[in-house]
């Protein structure tokens, strides 16, 4: 089969490989698309905790094509979408249900071959059946999504909460959703791209202000006393610092993007103790992809203008670069064309 195979960072071939066979409790799942995330670009740049050689792509469904032995809940020909997280089960954190903790921690895609490949090896237990409504484009959406919905089991925002969410990308875009059918009274969105700030009031942002020159008047004047919700989105860390201008005193910043390993930033911990300021951080995923398909497929939040770009395997390292661009939104890979 042809699989992405990022050799070392900044080296990515399609190369044959051969097609994986199913063990006990595994299933083999045939991709049929798969979304580009922020992490994969940390993958291909060294920047994350992969081990190479490696198959990336975490954000995927496809149709389940091979059946290991003891599998009971899935069968061959079943729709799927597959929750990438690898949590042993028997450590300390998998027992306290903290399993994205893991000391074993480890997934699909970013420290076992993943689904930017025609065939994919999966656990069973990891599989989530796909109602007809829901294409695969959609499905492959439910993992970033499983992401927000456990970024707001951490953030616990409050009724009439004014949120800032900085970065416009397709997270940002899935939190808009969110936040809007929860309790937010405003939802501001900042970014650098003028088109991407205009789908974000597409799907539901009050108001968005242009990165750059006059944000910070602007953000002022939307709220006066500061947004109690700051959620950086973009995982660039001068941007995440930016957050802590505009947050109000008893406010929240939550880090969700992914800044780069060992990248830092300056608090002034007099304004966290002066403020009375929450900083949070929220990593990856936590059981939170049944939430995140029932919002999916009640359309409480809808994925489809976010999906932009379609590009086959050979295409992957042209897909990362596109992926955060100007024009683009979710960019995604389909393994089988
Ligand atoms: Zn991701
Ligand atoms: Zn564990």
């Amino acid at each position: 089969m042809r699989a992405v195979v990022v050799e070392k960072p900044e080296t990515a071939t399609v190369l044959d490989v051969p097609r994986p066979t199913p063990g006990p409790g595994e299933v083999v799942v045939q991709v049929a698309a798969c979304g580009i995330c922020g992490t994969d670009k940390h993958i291909y740049a060294g920047s994350f905790l992969s081990h190479y050689p490696l198959t990336p792509g975490h954000e995927f469904a496809g149709v389940v094509s091979d059946i290991g032995p003891g599998v009971h809940e899935v069968r061959e020909g079943d729709r799927v979408a597959v929750d990438p997280s690898l949590f042993c089960g028997e450590c300390y954190y998998c027992r306290k249900l903290q399993g994205n903790h893991c000391v074993r921690w480890g997934a699909i895609g970013d420290t076992t071959n993943g689904a930017f490949a025609e065939y994919v090896k999966v656990p069973a237990r990891n599989c989530y059946k796909l109602s007809d409504s829901l294409s695969f484009e959609e499905a492959a959406v439910i993992e970033p999504l499983s992401c927000v919905a456990w970024g707001q089991k951490r953030l616990q925002a409050q009724p009439g909460d004014s949120v800032l969410l900085l970065g416009a990308g397709p997270m940002s875009l899935l939190w808009t959703q969110m936040l809007r059918h929860g309790n937010a009274s405003q939802i501001v969105v900042t970014d650098l791209h003028e088109p991407r700030l205009a789908m974000a009031r597409g799907l539901g942002a009050s108001a968005t202000v242009p990165a750059g020159e006059g944000q910070a008047e602007r953000l002022h004047e939307l709220a006066p006393h500061g947004f109690d919700v700051v959620i950086d989105v973009t995982g660039i860390p001068a941007v995440l610092q930016s957050g802590f201008d505009y947050v109000a005193p008893m406010g929240k910043v939550m880090v969700f993007g992914v800044c780069p390993l060992k990248s830092t930033i300056t608090v002034e911990p007099f304004q966290v103790y002066n403020k009375d300021l929450t900083i949070l951080g929220s990593m990856a995923l936590n059981y939170t992809f049944l939430p995140a398909i029932a919002m999916l497929e009640s359309g409480v939040v809808d994925v489809k203008p976010m999906l932009t770009h379609r590009l086959p395997l050979e295409d992957f390292t042209h897909a990362l670069s596109l992926a955060g661009s100007r024009e683009s939104m979710k960019v995604q890979i389909a393994p089988q064309s």
